[in-house]
């Protein structure tokens, strides 16, 4: 049986910490046996030919599946080789070109000792290995067990990459591994990848409806069967909500990355039940190509995203490439929205004024507000700017400068002994939605010392057809009993129904510029101008038609009974000057004509 002690001993040692009296040979024999039976390390040491000549309890017991060969005498590369083959060294691996690797690097480590290395042992154990050669050419080696601070490492590592919920990658790592991209790119093999991003459609509806714990356990279900279609070396992360992101190496055409999302698609919008409900999951996927789309990763990552979308416009549960063209609409649609965004905060936004008068005799009746910007220096058409003050939400705070602008200058037509009558101010869905609406308005109306009959709003019938009519009935009251009356703009392109003009508390009805143009030269009929005439008055409303440009669209619509007319013909849209100039004209003639 093996004692795991020399056979010819150590010498007398010289134990400082006991007395400082020399010991005899048996003493430090027997102490020295102790101290190293209680050690926690285990420890071993091999004479000059690599023989075992020293090993403790705790060395048989963290490399127990080397027991049969530990004995004195045992050589080194025996004891590894028995080791390697008992599966008592996992990094050795299992092909015999690793393991013949493995002991050649240990063996050479064992002959220098270089500082200290950490050994991985089975059932994921730790141990990290002290060695150094005596003065005699002893080799002795110390293992301590660091299983515990390699399981905090990992932990702490598992932390800072990984996802909690799904146990895939998270944000830090996939951007590493795009970086590693750009690095394998400057070698001599150019790689080629696909980045795609994906979320699912209407997750936050599960959520809302099923609950949390069914919109964790779909997340986790997602990312197994995601990963169930990699392959090693391709990365799999989820960025945060329902959110995630795969790179594949090795796919750099989009037929390649098509098939791909096909297989994507079928795997994971597999029906899922959870806790008695069904949900089958839809995903929106957009996806970029590495080198051809871009060559770094944020770019790569930007690409992917923009792709991603425009499959979302698209109507979500379809896939799309990254595509230049679009890029660059939306990075003019960004820097629209920044510059506007500053034009707003500084004041920068003027407003035209567009004369509306009676059909009937031309009197002058009122005006319509339109915003007006010079975007570095140039103008910019309100039907480009417009939508993107309402996709960015800067509509409400750009609608409040118009209708201050609108007000200040009423006042001073008002000062100035002028008629203004009312001026029709155009208001998006996104202001009418805030309940606060009418209220703003109300002191605005107060701060420049007007009545309420000195202004209008106009909406579109598309306001009329949001979800949240409710509410924006609602605020349409709240205007008429303070007596502002409303226009409905755009009359006939929309689709609100007879219905909805019962419904909303509406004063005049515009009829689009579009059926005003099929009046002809010759005054021939346009029956929808003519219907939408009736239909007001049917009601009980007025008619305004709008883009009236000739005299014989003039004559067709007094015709048939139009009540107030906007357009070239009766008036451009005025700058401040220029409208005050409008407003003495008209003034003048209403005198001349024996007002
Ligand atoms: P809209 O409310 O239908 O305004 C009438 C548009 O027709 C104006 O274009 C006006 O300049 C143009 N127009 C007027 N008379 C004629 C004519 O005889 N012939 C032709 N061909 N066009 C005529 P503008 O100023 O470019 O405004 C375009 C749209 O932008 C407006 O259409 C309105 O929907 C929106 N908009 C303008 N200002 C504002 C605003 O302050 N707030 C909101 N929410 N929208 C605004
Ligand atoms: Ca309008
Ligand atoms: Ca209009």
């Amino acid at each position: 049986m093996n004692d795991g002690f020399v056979n010819d001993g150590p010498g007398p040692i010289h134990s400082p910490g006991v007395g400082g009296a020399a010991l005899s040979g048996t003493e430090a024999q027997t102490l020295l046996r102790e101290l190293t039976d209680a050690s926690p390390n285990a420890i071993i040491a091999y004479d000059r030919e690599e023989r075992l000549i020293f090993f403790n309890p705790a060395y048989l017991f963290l490399f127990s599946r080397m027991a049969a060969v530990t004995r004195i005498g045992a050589g080194l590369e025996e004891m590894l080789r028995h080791g390697i083959a008992q599966g008592q060294f996992p990094d050795a691996g299992t092909k015999p070109e690793t393991q013949w690797a493995w002991l050649a690097r240990h063996l050479a480590e064992h002959r220098e000792p270089g500082p200290s290395r950490e050994l991985a042992l089975p059932e994921g154990r730790w141990v990290q290995l002290r060695e150094r050669r005596s003065a005699s050419g002893h080799l002795v080696c110390i293992h301590s067990d660091i299983t515990r601070l390699k399981t905090a490492e990992e932990s702490a590592r598992r932390q800072a990459e990984e996802d909690p919920l799904t146990g895939l990658c998270n944000r830090a790592v996939l951007f590493r591994k795009l970086a590693g991209l750009q690095l394998g790119q400057r070698g001599r093999d150019p790689r080629t990848a696909c980045l795609i991003l994906f979320d699912l459609d209407h997750f936050k509806v599960t959520n809302d409806s099923l609950g949390r714990s069914a919109g964790d356990a779909l997340l986790r279900e997602i990312g197994q069967r995601g990963l169930s279609l990699l392959r090693g070396g391709d990365t799999f992360a989820r960025l945060g909500g329902d959110e995630f992101a795969i790179l594949l190496h090795g796919i750099g055409t989009a037929a390649q990355a098509l098939s791909f999302m096909g297989r994507l698609r079928a795997r994971l919008e597999q029906p899922l039940a959870h806790d008695g409900a069904i949900v089958t999951p839809s995903l929106s996927i957009g996806a970029s190509l590495f080198p051809e789309d871009a060559e770094d990763a944020e770019t790569l990552f930007r690409c992917a995203d923009t792709a991603l979308y425009q499959a979302k416009r698209q109507g979500r549960h379809c896939h799309s490439f990254f595509d230049r063209s679009i890029a660059e609409m939306l990075e003019r649609k960004a820097r629209l929205a920044d510059q506007l965004r500053r034009a707003i905060a500084e004041d920068d936004i003027q407003v035209a004024f567009q004369p509306q008068a009676s059909t009937r005799d031309r009197q002058h009746r009122g005006f319509e507000a339109l915003a007006r910007w010079s975007g570095a220096g140039q103008p910019v058409p309100p039907s480009e700017f417009i939508p993107v003050a309402e996709e960015m939400g800067l509509i409400a705070p750009l609608g409040r400068l118009v209708l201050r602008r609108a007000l200040g200058a009423m006042r001073e037509f008002l000062r100035l002994g002028l008629e203004p009558g009312r001026v029709a101010v155009n208001v998006a869905t996104a202001q009418l939605l805030s309940a606060d609406f009418p209220r703003e308005v109300r002191q605005e109306l107060e701060a420049h010392g007007l009545g309420a009959e000195h202004l209008e709003i106009e909406l579109t019938e598309t306001s009329l057809l949001d979800r949240s009519t409710d509410r924006i009935v609602q605020v349409l009251r709240e205007f008429n009993a303070m007596g502002v009356t409303i226009a409905l703009d755009d009359f006939g392109t929309g689709y609100a129904s007879l219905s909805h003009l019962t419904q909303f508390p509406v004063h005049r009805l515009k009829i689009d510029r579009r059926f005003v143009r099929d009046i002809e030269e010759s005054g021939s009929p346009s029956p929808i101008a003519r219907t939408v005439i009736g239909l007001a008055h049917g009601l009980g409303l007025e008619a305004v038609a709008e883009g009236v440009e000739t005299e014989a669209q003039l004559a067709y619509l007094d015709e048939h009974g139009c009540d107030l007319v906007q357009g070239y013909l009766i008036g451009q849209p005025l700058g401040f000057e220029q409208a005050v100039a409008y407003l003495r004209r008209a003034g003048a003639l209403k005198e001349l004509a024996g007002y």
